[in-house]
């Protein structure tokens, strides 16, 4: 733990890609830390389609790789690592990891958000057995099978769609009779033949003993239960931050985001969060970037003072 980094970046999404691009290209030393695969959340998305630049659309995963590339190509370093807390010291602050310390004039906290669980019995249980947050990775997996989503957001939807090209159907549960996913998604969903939807419905749980074989599900309305069979279940329930190592040192709200000012400060000088971390978010690739980059321009700010 000699080197002392200016700027260390904890997450390779978006957010944390875009403040590496711009402290690199400020000439400032900056290490990226990421647990998994670069691009975050989209890196899962088959096609993001409202990021500018990109009439056609471009797959969550290249758009992560270039965004990447870009910032790499400025002097961006990265380390494979998962971050388990933050200490003050005198010298900086000190980052720890899963592959040791790191010590940096700057920390930017740009770890995103990760899927909700539902919370039933069969979840944990038939995880990878038909139980699953990410249709692009899992829905070839069902092919003429009829599987269900959960959830009216954005994600359930955009994902359910997604899913029609290999199912032979999909039925959407959602707890209330409206979506609340944007109005084209829910166009493009209702003009889809394999689309059912389940209104006022909730899960309450997932059976099978080896792999999923059915939900049993219940109207809110009518209290009335019942037993769908499908083959899979893909769970899209909202999303919640990674942030519970950082509990005791910043403030965080009921959910556990960051709180942070217009410039993304956080309570303690030489902090900063950005993207779906932090409270207020709009959680839009395009947003997280727009932070990113103003977390950077703040690292650099609080570096020169
Ligand atoms: P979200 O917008 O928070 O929606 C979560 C959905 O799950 C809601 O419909 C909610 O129901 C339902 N829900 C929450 N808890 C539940 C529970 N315990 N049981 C049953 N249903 C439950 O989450 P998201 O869809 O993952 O989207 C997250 C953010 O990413 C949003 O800001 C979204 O706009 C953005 N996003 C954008 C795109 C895009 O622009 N193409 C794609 C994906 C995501 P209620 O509606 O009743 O609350």
């Amino acid at each position: 733990m000699n080197k002392v980094w200016d700027v260390i970046i904890v997450g390779g999404g978006p957010a944390g890609l875009s403040a590496g691009l711009y402290t690199s290209r400020a000439k400032l030393s900056t290490l990226l830390i990421e647990k998994g695969i670069f691009g975050g959340q989209i890196a899962n998305a088959e096609r993001v389609e409202n990021y500018p630049g990109f009439p056609d659309g471009i797959s969550g995963f290249e758009l992560g790789q270039l965004m990447h590339q870009q910032a790499k190509k400025y002097g961006l370093e990265t380390v494979a690592a998962q971050v388990i807390g933050i200490e003050l010291a005198e010298r900086g602050k000190v980052v720890k990891t899963t592959d040791g310390k790191y010590l940096a004039k700057a920390v930017i906290l740009a770890g995103g958000a990760e899927p909700n669980r539902l919370g039933v019995p069969g979840e944990e249980k038939l995880l990878g057995k038909g139980v699953s947050y990410c249709a692009t990775c899992d829905g070839p997996l069902f092919k003429d099978r009829e599987v269900a989503v959960v959830g009216g957001g954005d994600s359930a939807v955009e994902e359910g769609i997604l899913l029609t090209r290999f199912a032979s159907k999909v039925i959407l549960i959602h707890r209330r009779n409206q979506l609340r996913a944007s109005r084209l998604l829910q166009e493009r969903a209702f003009a889809n033949k394999k689309f059912v939807f389940l209104w006022d419905t909730v899960v309450e749980e997932i059976l099978g003993d080896n792999k999923v074989s059915g939900l049993r599900v219940r109207n809110v309305k009518t209290e009335q239960g019942k037993n769908l069979e499908v083959s899979a279940v893909f769970i899209y329930v909202g999303l919640r931050p990674g942030t519970d190592y950082l509990s005791g040192l910043l403030s965080l709200d009921g959910e556990g985001h960051i709180t942070t000012n217009e410039v993304m400060e956080t309570g303690i000088a030489g902090i900063f969060a950005a993207g779906d971390i932090r409270k207020n978010s709009s959680r839009q690739v395009i947003t997280a970037a727009g932070d990113g980059a103003t977390a950077a321009l703040s690292a650099e700010k609080f570096l020169i003072e």
